[in-house]
């Protein structure tokens, strides 16, 4: 019997969904590539916009229908849009055979057991860590830093960081399994704490015992929270040397007014003064952000204040995403007040400056050896990604998967990097 998992938001989802699917796998089923044929199908819904929900939405309205329509199939509605409106799901869809919140996602194999005749309880049996050259890993699930804008912390609860230990253990199976790059996840990466044979071990511990492990030749995180990226991780990302240069830092607002609406613990002194660190120590770094546009009492001025934000501090890239009120935090209870068209036009001309900074940001690069670690074919052309997280596209008649290599850069554009095969890096 075949599952599909269909996965809405972010990263932290996609690892979750790669849980859920050791749970199938454990209990005998097949993935499958869509619905067609498919005698399970899981939704793994995010909450974090409103455009998110929507979609994840419609999509089990159009399983539902296929269902009324005569077809055969379970549907399981996971993750945080399942947490936060659970009861609103059940309702609104009597069909949906099982809803899993984000908080219990953990208990998910579990829970699948109980959808009658479904699962072949006998066939329970241990499956290896997915292969794969990039691993997810989740380090620690949930916030309680509750940004007045954010879902998060009522849907996956407060933080919870899993034991070092175990962490460590999956990322080497993941290495013993062609795993080559592992990707920490977690709300707030430099706030983790977790329990270790040794006592407690923070961030910056656990990257030093990751960077021990064989096979892992590449580590990187996210998302850092500026209020807790302190000195420790600037040395940790210089010191170790499987740490990449790259580190995903949220601005959110250039204007302090709008910052402490948002209650983001942090003034943009206070963020330019970790930026200025970061790349004084390391002045390869490669910086990304994420912009929230239209915050309610976002002024014209407020946004100006942003925009200059951004052209100072040079972002190597920029997430921008336009505020839509979350029930039941503390700025849903504040009239969104800036007009849709306004946000549109802000959003604009964020990444028209994000545009001219990347692609100058890029062009340097030009003529440039990089060091790229490949991940698949496509289209023809290998695709892998510089240690600052750049994508690179070069052609080779090698097998290249999973080897780190030298590219000679050609052409640039503004999130990509076009070039030549080198060699196979010592
Ligand atoms: S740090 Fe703020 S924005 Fe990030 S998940 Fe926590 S509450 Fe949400």
């Amino acid at each position: 019997m075949k599952y599909f998992i269909k996965t809405y938001g972010c990263q932290m989802n996609v690892a979750d969904s790669g849980g859920m699917e050791k749970g199938l796998l454990a209990r005998g089923w097949e993935r499958g590539e869509s619905v067609d044929g498919a005698g399970l199908v899981v939704v793994n819904t995010c909450s974090v916009r409103e455009h998110a929900e929507s979609k994840a939405m419609s999509f089990v309205g159009e399983l539902v229908e296929r269902r009324q329509k005569g077809e055969d199939f379970r549907i399981i509605v996971a993750g945080c849009m399942a947490e936060r409106m659970k009861d609103t799901l059940k309702k609104r869809f009597p069909l949906v055979d099982l809803v899993v919140g984000a908080k219990d996602i953990k208990r998910f194999a579990k829970l699948i057991e109980n959808i009658p005749g479904v699962i072949p309880a006998d066939k329970k049996s241990e499956v290896s860590e997915p292969s794969g050259i990039s691993a997810f890993v989740t380090i620690m699930r949930g916030c309680e830093n509750f940004c007045s804008y954010c879902i998060v912390p009522y849907v996956r609860g407060p933080e919870v960081s899993r034991p070092a230990d175990e962490i460590i253990e999956e990322i080497t199976a993941r290495a013993a399994n062609g795993a080559k790059e592992v990707t920490l996840l977690g709300q707030n990466v430099n706030s983790y704490h977790g329990k270790s044979a040794n006592g407690a071990t923070a961030f910056p511990e656990l990257l030093e015992k990751i960077n021990a492990i064989p096979g892992i030749e590449r580590i990187r995180f996210m998302t850092s929270h500026p209020k807790d990226a302190g000195d420790e991780l600037i040395k940790a990302v210089t010191r170790l040397p499987k740490v990449c240069e790259h580190v995903h830092l949220p601005l959110q607002s250039g204007s302090d007014k709008i910052l402490a609406a948002m209650n983001r613990g942090y003034t943009l002194a206070g963020y330019s003064k970790v930026v200025n660190a970061l790349r004084a120590a390391c002045p390869d770094v490669s910086i990304t952000t994420d912009i929230l546009i239209g915050f309610p009492g976002e002024t014209q001025e407020d946004f100006e204040q942003t925009l200059r934000a951004v052209n100072d501090i040079q972002f190597d890239f920029i997430f921008a995403f336009k505020y839509s009120p979350r029930p039941g935090t503390a700025a849903a209870a504040k009239p969104d007040d800036v007009a849709r068209d306004v946000k549109e036009k802000r959003h604009a001309a964020i990444l028209s400056s994000l545009n001219g900074i990347a692609t100058q940001k890029n062009a340097t690069l030009l003529h440039t050896e990089q060091e790229v670690l490949v991940e698949e074919k496509r289209a023809g052309q290998w695709v892998g990604r510089t240690r600052t997280n750049k994508k690179v596209f070069f052609e080779s008649v090698l097998v290249l998967t999973g080897k780190t290599v030298l590219v000679g850069i050609k052409r640039t554009k503004i999130n990509s990097l076009y070039g030549t095969f080198i060699k196979i890096a010592g």
